[in-house]
C-alpha cells in the first residue's frame, strides 16, 4: 500500500530502526525494491531524483511507483529525493507523490527557513511529508554538486531552532557522509548525530550511505538515524552485473537477459541493507 513518508518513518523513530530509501529510475530497479521489502517484509521508500524524473519522466516515475506501491503488500512511500525547485515540489505531489525532499541547505539558515516552510504548508495541507536538509553535505548528486571544501556539518542548535520553525517531519543531516562513491573510509561523526537526535526528537536522514561501513551504520542507526539513501551501491551491482552478463553472452540481445540479472543483483544488495538497517520484519 501507498502511505506517506511520516508514517513510514514515525515508527522507525519510536522503534528505532531505519527504512530504505532506494533511488528508482526504471521498472527494473523499482520491481527489484519491491521484491526485496515483500521477501523481508520491510517498509521501504522508492524515491526520485530530479536526475531520475528527467530521465524517465514525472509521470512514468509516479505511475510506476504508485502501481508498485498498491500492489506490495508492505508499507512503501513515493519520494522526491533532493527537490530544489518549489514548481517541480508540486508537480510530484499533484501526480501522488507521498513524500517529498526540499532542499535548502544551499541557502543560511534563514532562507532554508523560509523556503521549507512555503513548501510544508502546501504539502501538509493535502497530506504529503516533507524532508529537509540543514548543513551541506558533500559529493555529487546529479546536478547537484558540493565540493569538500564547502561540506559543512550539521549545527544541533541550528537544527533544533530549524525544526521547531518548520514542524519539518524528518531531517537529512550532514554529519561525515558524501554523495557518491568513497575515496576513503567516511567518518561518521557519531556524537553529532547523538546531539542533533535528543535535541529535535524528529526522523532523521542520512545521504550519500552507499561505501559507508556496516559497523558505521549500525551505530549511526542505534543513534537516531530512521532513513538511509542508497543509490550508489545500487548502481554498482546494476552496472557490474550487465558487463559481467554481456562478456559471457556477447551475442545476445535480447534486454530480458540482459536486465534480469541487474535485477536480481539489485534485490541481494537491497535486502542486506535492509538486514543491516533493521527494517525487516516491521511492516
Ligand atoms: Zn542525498
Amino acid at each position: 500500500m501507498l502511505v506517506t513518508g511520516i508514517e513510514i518513518l514515525r515508527h522507525a523513530h519510536e522503534n528505532n530502526y531505519a527504512v530504505g530509501a532506494f533511488n528508482v529510475n526504471n521498472m527494473e530497479i523499482v520491481q527489484a525494491i519491491i521484491e526485496a521489502a515483500e521477501e523481508t517484509n520491510s517498509p521501504v521508500i522508492l524515491q526520485a531524483s530530479q536526475g531520475g524524473l528527467k530521465y524517465a519522466g514525472v509521470e512514468y516515475i509516479a505511475a510506476l511507483g504508485k502501481l508498485a506501491a498498491h500492489k506490495a503488500k508492505v508499507p512503501v512511500a513515493l519520494h522526491l529525493d533532493h527537490g530544489t525547485d518549489f514548481q517541480q515540489i508540486m508537480l510530484c505531489i499533484r501526480h501522488g507523490f507521498s513524500s517529498v525532499m526540499i532542499d535548502g541547505s544551499k541557502y543560511g539558515l534563514e532562507e532554508n527557513i523560509a523556503i521549507t516552510k512555503k513548501v510544508i504548508e502546501v504539502a501538509h495541507a493535502v497530506g504529503v511529508s516533507v524532508e529537509a536538509e540543514l548543513g551541506k553535505i558533500g559529493g555529487t548528486e546529479d546536478d547537484i554538486v558540493v565540493d569538500e571544501r564547502e561540506a559543512t556539518f550539521t549545527d544541533p542548535k541550528e537544527a533544533k531552532i530549524f525544526v521547531d520553525e518548520t514542524n519539518v517531519d524528518y531531517l537529512a543531516v550532514a554529519v561525515g557522509t558524501a554523495h557518491g562513491v568513497y575515496k576513503g573510509e567516511p567518518e561518521l561523526d557519531f556524537d553529532r548525530i547523538k546531539t542533533i537526535k535528543e535535541m529535535v526528537n524528529i526522523p532523521l536522514v542520512l545521504h550519500g550511505s552507499s561505501g559507508v561501513p556496516d559497523e558505521s551504520i549500525k551505530r549511526a542507526v542505534s543513534l537516531g538515524i530512521n532513513k538511509i539513501n542508497i543509490d550508489t551501491d545500487l548502481r554498482i551491482a546494476f552496472a557490474t552485473a550487465i558487463k559481467d552478463f554481456l562478456a559471457d553472452n556477447p551475442d545476445n540481445i535480447d534486454p530480458r537477459k540482459i536486465l534480469g540479472p541487474a535485477k536480481k543483483a539489485m534485490k541481494e544488495v537491497i535486502k542486506k541493507k535492509m538486514e543491516l538497517f533493521g527494517s525487516v520484519g516491521r511492516a
